[in-house]
């Protein structure tokens, strides 16, 4: 099993360099309701493949985290973009990503950037980095969020090896390898020792949340850190949603939670 995630870099933040390198480049254009996907060589029936699981998991998603009633993504002039280069040699020359990436995304410009025969792109890439952009288009750039919350979001929405992540996290648990909440929160992306691992418990807190509250609390959590003021601690909107009273408690509901699922 060759962990995906790990080859996924998620830019949050606006780049310029490479918005303009993107710009500059000649590129075909196919549209559907949602997404503009960008190329210059695919096989063919690609890019409509594309395209139609783009669709396809735009719909899942918003239904998977309850956000089916918020009416407001990516139509018209405000399309995501899917911009696909013809080689993996291509996309590390132009892309400006990490050369150990396999795809990058841009939440501010609503871009995600792959190349033709990523073989990880329908299955894992594709959910990941949309849900990034979805959950981001709705709370909003702005707030300051732990980094397991943004990707333990975008992981839960993979589509493989999702067995083997619970899996691996009961592992953690049982030789007390396991990070809580608030060790969680104090990973970023220049002191993570073991992103696959963070990455699986961060998708498995998700998978928490959804699997004991559901989708309307889900949402409801989401709607309360859109409409927190950006000063405020983010854990008032999670522990007010959902009625928890501090960190311990959702650990051991959480604890709880893994030991039952199968
Ligand atoms: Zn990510």
């Amino acid at each position: 099993m060759k962990p995906t995630i790990f080859t996924i870099f998620f830019l949050f933040f606006f780049n310029s360099a490479f918005a303009s390198n993107l710009d500059a480049l000649l590129w075909e254009a196919v549209r559907s309701d949602h997404f503009i996907v960008y190329y210059q060589e695919a096989p063919s029936g690609y890019v409509s493949k594309i395209i139609e699981a783009a669709e396809k998991y735009y719909k899942e998603i918003t239904f998977e985290l309850g956000f089916t009633r918020f009416e407001g993504f990516w139509t018209w002039d405000k399309r995501a973009k899917i911009y696909l280069f013809k080689n993996i040699d291509d996309y590390k020359h132009h892309s400006h990503q990490p050369a150990w990436s396999s795809a990058g995304v841009n939440v501010l410009n609503r871009e995600i950037t792959t190349y033709v025969g990523n073989e990880d792109f329908f299955e894992n890439t594709l959910p990941h980095e949309m849900g990034h952009l979805i959950f981001r288009e709705f709370v909003g750039y702005r707030r300051k969020l732990p980094l397991w919350l943004d990707e333990g979001i975008a992981s839960y929405l993979e589509k493989r090896f999702t067995k083997e992540r619970l899996v691996i996290v009961k592992i953690l648990f049982s030789y007390g390898l396991f990070m809580d909440l608030d060790e969680l929160e104090k990973v970023n992306i220049r002191n993570m020792i073991m992103p696959d691992l963070f990455y699986y418990e961060s998708a498995s807190i998700i998978d928490f949340l959804l699997g004991v509250y559901g989708k309307e609390k889900f949402f409801a959590f989401c709607n309360a850190l859109k409409e927190l003021p950006v000063y405020e601690d983010w854990r008032k909107a999670l522990f007010g949603v959902y009625k928890i009273e501090n960190a311990a408690q959702l650990n051991k509901e959480w604890i709880e939670f893994l030991k039952k699922k199968n």
